[in-house]
């Protein structure tokens, strides 16, 4: 499960685009925020389950939120200003039965290394799935939950725009963003949603208090970044206790089945770099802190400290934290939607060359 919103310019206060994600995982899955520098490849790249080209030159540098059992990112900014994250949906396709292939984690880290605007992020992340094709667990085969297979949708912004991509299998839909735009676990683009949508997924108690709670908060205008935190951490709007967009989701013996396990808040300016916020666990018990967008500089070899309590001290001082006031969520209408555009790939299609140019073309030619 996963919250993603997204609010362009055109909503916030100074004309950023913002963008936010919960990250709902296995309750005993740990994700690691850090900053991945450019990376050259020089032979095939081993991601979660399979392998893939190498990208043609250096990576691009990004700040993951990755579980550790897994290649892919849950959710990431690169330093281009370009912010994705994926959420788990279910369609008429049985995502069980497809072979290993690429997970929506994995195309979350390869677009956000290779993409420096969400209209190429797209066009990687849907030459790689028609290539490649999904499959494979999204979830740690070992972890207390075992293995699970799904598809993915993705919300894809950069400063000046966005995107929301829906997948089953290889087939997937874009519809982009032409003001603020919310996803969960769910089909939500209309006409794959109606061609696609699993017809025995409970949404109306799981996922649609969440989805519609998204869409109040980004109806409240300005939308802001303590509002968008506010929203993250909140309890309210869920039909089943547990199941709320800071998840403390639990089965009938009371065990914990979802949780959120980290979530991020980005701020995308053009000519700036991102402003990104990340915390890991639930939001609604942490603080979000700065995540700088470089490496950590190094560190003098370690010497025993004078005195025990003034190195702790130091340690945390040393820490470059910016808290994110509390807020509440907000209340109102829907977000709205753009154009639309529909592909269907198979087996042994290009991945980002000429996908990309076919994807743009398809692109410009839309109104
Ligand atoms: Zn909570």
């Amino acid at each position: 499960m996963c919250d993603t919103l997204v609010a362009l310019g055109s909503a916030t206060a100074d004309g950023a685009t913002l963008f936010a994600k919960n990250s709902d995982r296995p309750p005993d899955e740990r994700q690691v925020v850090s900053f991945h520098p450019p990376r050259l490849d020089a032979g095939p790249l081993r991601v979660t389950h399979i392998d893939v080209d190498p990208h043609d030159g250096p990576t691009i540098g990004c700040v993951l939120s990755v579980p550790t059992w897994c290649w892919g990112a849950e959710q990431g900014v690169n330093v281009a200003g370009v912010a994705i994250g994926n959420e788990a949906i279910y369609t008429t396709l049985d995502p069980r039965a497809a072979p290993v292939g690429l997970i929506g984690m994995d195309l979350v880290r390869l677009a956000l290394e290779r993409a420096p605007t969400a209209t190429e992020a797209v066009a990687v992340i849907t030459g790689l799935l028609e290539r490649h094709g999904q499959g494979g667990t999204g979830h740690d085969p070992t972890g207390a939950g075992g293995p699970k297979a799904y598809w993915s949708s993705f919300l894809v912004a950069d400063p000046t725009s966005a995107f929301v991509l829906e997948t089953s299998g290889r087939t997937w839909a874009v519809e982009q963003v032409t003001d603020v735009r919310a996803i969960s676990n769910r089909t939500t683009i209309p006409a794959f949603d109606a061609e696609h949508r699993h017809p025995r997924q409970p949404v109306a108690d799981l996922v649609d208090p969440r989805w519609r709670a998204s869409q109040a908060v980004l109806a409240e205008r300005p939308v802001t970044v303590d509002a968008l935190a506010g929203h993250l951490r909140s309890h309210d709007s869920c039909a089943l206790p547990g199941w709320s967009v800071c998840m403390h989701a639990a089965d009938a013996d009371g065990r914990l089945v979802e949780v959120t396990t980290a979530s991020m808040i980005a701020e995308l300016r053009v000519g700036c770099s991102p402003v990104v916020r990340s915390l890991t666990g639930h939001p609604c018990r942490h603080d979000y802190h700065l995540v700088p967008l470089a490496c950590p500089p190094a560190r003098p070899p370690a010497r025993p400290p004078a005195h025990p309590d003034l190195c702790r001290d130091l340690v945390i001082c040393n820490h470059p934290a910016a808290k994110v006031g509390r807020a509440g969520a907000g209340r109102g209408g829907a977000g709205r939607g753009g154009a639309m555009w529909v592909g269907r790939g198979g087996p042994g299609r290009g991945a980002s060359g000429r996908g990309c140019q076919r994807v743009r073309s398809v692109m410009t030619a839309m109104p």
